[in-house]
């Protein structure tokens, strides 16, 4: 089973085509370069953005691609075909769906049409020292003074901040409320006074995604840069982390799909006891497994995407989504590893590299625990009783 074979709008196989081609012939050739440096050449960025690849989050009218999440995602899929840090860097992003569907027309005109032409990175600023899993424990604050806000405090792991531009940042403004009302969110340039970029992560996997810490002293920041309401964080939030988990399955979907092609590619030319490997049962049960979970996934995925395209709520499903899929890609390079032997231990067997980047993906967006919270609390919230995620 191909992902070929899911039907599909026409222009969104086109997208497809191209997109995988645009990975073939320009970013894989650079998948071990991008390893090694921990950044990708800036070549490679301007050829993304060259074909709108930094605007599918974004609506046409801001200089988006339009294509809507069916097309993010799949777009997604082929980017992730090579080394992870190129999904991560060239992608739909929370900050740019942050202000298409929670920012006022200033700040869209503003923002959005430099993120879409690639001329500047995005970054979501919401983790913390002591925040992970747990977004109302944050500490960043932001103070009102005449036409500003000051921030001070830290985010951590923060994909993309060490070239990105512009970023979408949660900081508490009232904190007796916290998160019944005293978070809000902000848009915060790089330029601002007070904001800083701390030295870039050293990540198991993903490199090139450039990660880093964000760190606001007395950083200013116009009033008119925060998104949403005062006080209206949460809200903001629930309004694109369904697309960001749904984008945490694609990118799990399209490794998943790279490592069962690199298996079975391995399966029929490596030879033991005389014949290739893929005549033993035991390498066939293991493609057999990977094949399925991954077009499992795939449907949950395509569904999902469909589901917010049509204006639904889809906040249960995208968990699931992510969930199974990250949880699967993580079973499939395990055993896209095995297959390949003593090779898929080493450097530079793609499969060894898509066994570090696929990892990420079960904690990032929130980890499967979390995942697995929101849909259980979902289900006993439809019979009666309400439970925290935290609880
Ligand atoms: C590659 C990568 C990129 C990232 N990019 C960004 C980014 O761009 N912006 C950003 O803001 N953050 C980013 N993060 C951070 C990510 O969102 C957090 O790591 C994640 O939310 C988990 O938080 P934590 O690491 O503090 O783990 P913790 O919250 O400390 O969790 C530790 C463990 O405890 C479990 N746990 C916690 N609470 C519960 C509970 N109630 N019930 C059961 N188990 C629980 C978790 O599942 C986990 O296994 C990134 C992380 C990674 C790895």
């Amino acid at each position: 089973m191909t992902a070929m074979t899911l039907a599909l709008p026409e222009e969104i196989e086109l997208l497809r085509k191209a997109v995988r081609a645009f990975v073939e012939n320009e970013a894989e050739p650079l998948a071990e370069q991008i390893e090694r440096d921990a950044r990708i050449p800036s070549i490679l960025l301007k050829k993304a953005a060259e074909m709108g690849l930094f605007g599918l989050s974004i609506p046409p009218e801001y200089g988006g691609t339009g294509f809507g999440e069916l097309g993010s995602v799949v777009a997604l899929e082929e980017l992730s075909r090579t080394n992870g840090a190129v999904s991560m860097v060239i992608c739909p992003t929370a900050p740019a769906a942050t202000i298409a569907l929670a920012g006022n027309e200033e700040q869209k005109q503003k923002y959005l049409p430099p993120l879409a032409r690639g001329e500047r990175l995005a970054s979501f600023c919401l983790t913390e020292p002591t925040a992970g899993s747990d977004a109302t424990g944050i500490r960043t604050s932001a103070v009102r003074k005449g036409d500003r806000y000051i921030l001070n405090g830290s985010k951590l792991y923060i994909s993309r901040a060490a070239i990105a531009g512009t970023f979408i940042v949660t900081a508490v403004t009232d904190p007796a409320r916290k998160a019944k009302g005293g978070i809000t969110v902000f848009i915060v340039e790089r330029e601002f006074p007070g904001f800083s970029v701390g030295s870039k992560d050293d990540e198991m996997g993903l490199r090139g995604s450039e990660s880093a810490e964000v760190v606001f002293q007395d950083c200013e920041v116009p009033a008119a840069n925060v998104v949403g309401a005062v006080g209206g964080g949460f809200d903001v939030m629930r309004k694109i982390l369904d697309r960001a988990r749904l984008w945490a399955a694609a990118r799990s979907v399209g490794a998943s799909q790279r490592i069962l092609e690199l298996s079975l590619q391995y399966a029929v030319t490596r030879e033991q006891f005389g014949k290739p490997i893929g005549a033993f049962q035991a390498v066939r049960l293991k493609l057999a497994d990977m094949a399925t979970l991954l077009h499992a996934g795939r449907l949950m995925l395509y569904q999902t995407a469909r589901k917010i395209d049509q204006g639904e709520e889809a906040v249960q499903e995208a968990s699931m989504a992510k969930l199974f899929s990250s949880e699967a890609a993580g079973q499939i390079a395990d055993m896209g590893v095995q297959i390949h032997g003593a090779m898929g231990f080493m450097k530079p067997t793609p499969v060894e590299r898509f066994y570090r980047d696929v990892r990420a993906y079960r904690i990032l967006d929130g980890t499967s625990d979390i995942q697995r919270l929101i849909i259980a609390g979902k289900l006993l919230r439809s019979h009666g009783l309400k439970v925290a995620v935290g609880e």
